[in-house]
């Protein structure tokens, strides 16, 4: 493809990209496509000679739309969002332009500098205590996931507890984390991966992991001999959007010289709003935070952002310095290679810059509360009607419900949602109590969205 190819067809991309978009209610949000459909449309080998560009542009709809799942559409409610945004969408087609793998500063200046800085934005649009600023022995980093930026927290935490237990004879196996049993898997399998105990501390009634609760499986760890070193709170559980109590868990923490990691994949974005703001209060006992601007910031898939009070724990833990990595400016500014586990990374701050400069701080916070507000209108919905309960607190974004009554009955009332398709919903269990998960999700959703899904899912519970 020659430069003019390119501008030509990049134009008919962009016009296909805005008309998907624009017009994403018109499909199903779930695919319905069986296992193995992909398969039977295109040829078992790549080709020798170069195709067609019409070819192959008119194969998106004949062979990948058929089995996409449409976050986007208004009609998505499953899981948690997944942010999509056009000033986020064109900030990614300039980071695959430059092309630069980032893991040192030299390596692009650029990178490692507008990442520092877009933390520290960040970070003061949270109202994150000072010491998780770049301007201290702390800072921020933009990881992939929020399993990763667990994954990582936990190893420095456990490299730090192994500098401090040097002489307990076979330490490690003595080391125990602890997450509230509403934790998401992805604490649990961090543990697997580092090779330590992992304890899962029963929520209390409204699914908070309490203070309380915590003490007491620690304390019996360490009559027992074992080393508590890491604990998860979750504030935003992924079942059911409870928030541990982390007034009452920071100060266990620090009783115990544990490193706290704080979890908000889905809530931190939220935070941006002074309203939601007191859910993060207690953040100060923390070591590391994490939220995923990729699930309600506007900045499309991957940004999960993390910030360390102390990153010596992390730049230590993965500090390889092989020659051909080294340069002049090291020690003076940061290495990210030295805060995650690849050694490539791409230019993800460049989206954050450009959706907050093109949307401002204000336009996502009015953003945030409107789906707050939808999530309240189908609340009121389901309240309305007495067939129905809603099973948790609505805080931000998601609404739990069930019909009253057995789980084998909102099981039914699940699937035959989704073989109807209309509507995306998935399902969560807590306490041996089945219920239904309604998320508003996509940047399209209106009133009139809540509206219809209400009126698809009393159709449906009715024809039982
Ligand atoms: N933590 C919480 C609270 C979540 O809700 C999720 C996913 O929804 C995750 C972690 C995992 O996120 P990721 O896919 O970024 O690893």
């Amino acid at each position: 493809m020659d430069p003019e190819q390119f501008r030509k067809r990049g134009r008919q991309m962009i016009d296909y990209i805005a008309d998907y978009l624009e017009n994403i209610e018109n499909r199903r949000p779930l695919s319905n496509v069986e296992p193995g459909y992909l398969k039977l449309l295109i040829p078992d080998d790549a080709p020798k000679k170069p195709e067609d560009w019409n070819t192959v542009f008119q194969d998106i709809e004949r062979v990948i739309m058929p089995g996409v799942t449409h976050w986007h559409s208004p009609q998505f409610h499953a899981y948690y969002p997944t942010a999509n945004s056009y000033p986020s969408i064109l900030a990614d087609m300039l980071s695959d332009a430059i092309g630069c793998i980032g893991f040192s500063w030299v390596s692009s200046p650029a990178c490692t500098e507008l990442e520092g800085v877009m933390m520290d934005w960040l970070a003061k649009m949270l109202q994150l205590p000072e010491e998780f600023l770049s301007t201290g022995e702390g800072g921020g980093v933009i990881q992939g996931t929020a399993s990763e930026a667990t994954f990582v927290t936990l190893l420095a935490a456990r490299s730090k507890a192994l500098s401090k237990h040097i002489n307990s004879s076979k330490s490690i196996t003595k080391f125990v984390v602890y997450a509230s049993d509403q934790a998401h898997s992805s604490v649990e399998r961090a543990c697997l991966l580092a090779a330590v105990e992992f304890r899962s501390v029963p929520s209390n009634e409204n699914e908070e992991m309490t203070g309380e609760a915590l003490e007491e499986m620690i304390q019996k760890d360490i009559d027992n001999g074992l080393i508590p070193f890491y604990v998860v709170a979750t504030l935003g559980t992924t079942p059911s959007c409870a928030f541990d109590r982390l007034l009452e868990v920071g100060p266990v923490c620090k009783k115990h010289d544990i490193w706290l990691h704080i979890d908000a994949a889905y809530a931190g974005s939220s935070f941006i709003c002074p309203e939601f703001r007191p859910l993060l209060d207690g953040v100060e006992f923390a070591d590391s935070f994490n939220f995923n601007p990729h699930k309600w910031l506007l900045v499309t898939f991957d940004c999960s952002t993390l910030w360390l009070k102390n990153n010596k724990y992390l730049v230590e833990t993965f500090n390889v310095d092989p020659l051909y990595l080294k340069h002049k400016e090291q020690g003076n500014v940061p290495d990210y290679r030295h805060w995650q586990i690849p050694l490539g990374r791409r230019f993800r701050s460049l989206k954050i810059w450009f959706v907050l400069r093109l949307l401002g701080s204000e336009f996502l916070q009015s953003y945030i509360r409107r789906h707050v507000q939808l999530a309240k209108e189908f609340e009121a919905l389901v309240r309305s009607n007495d067939k129905f309960e809603v099973t948790h607190p609505v805080i931000l974004g998601l609404v739990c419900f069930r019909l009253k009554g057995d789980n084998e009955m909102n099981r039914k009332l699940h699937d035959a949602i989704n073989n109807d398709g209309r509507i995306f919903l998935v399902p969560s269990s807590s306490k041996s109590v089945y219920f239904l998960r309604f998320a508003v999700c996509a940047y399209k959703t209106c009133l009139n969205d809540v509206k219809f899904a209400w009126k698809t899912i009393l159709q449906i519970s009715e024809s039982l």
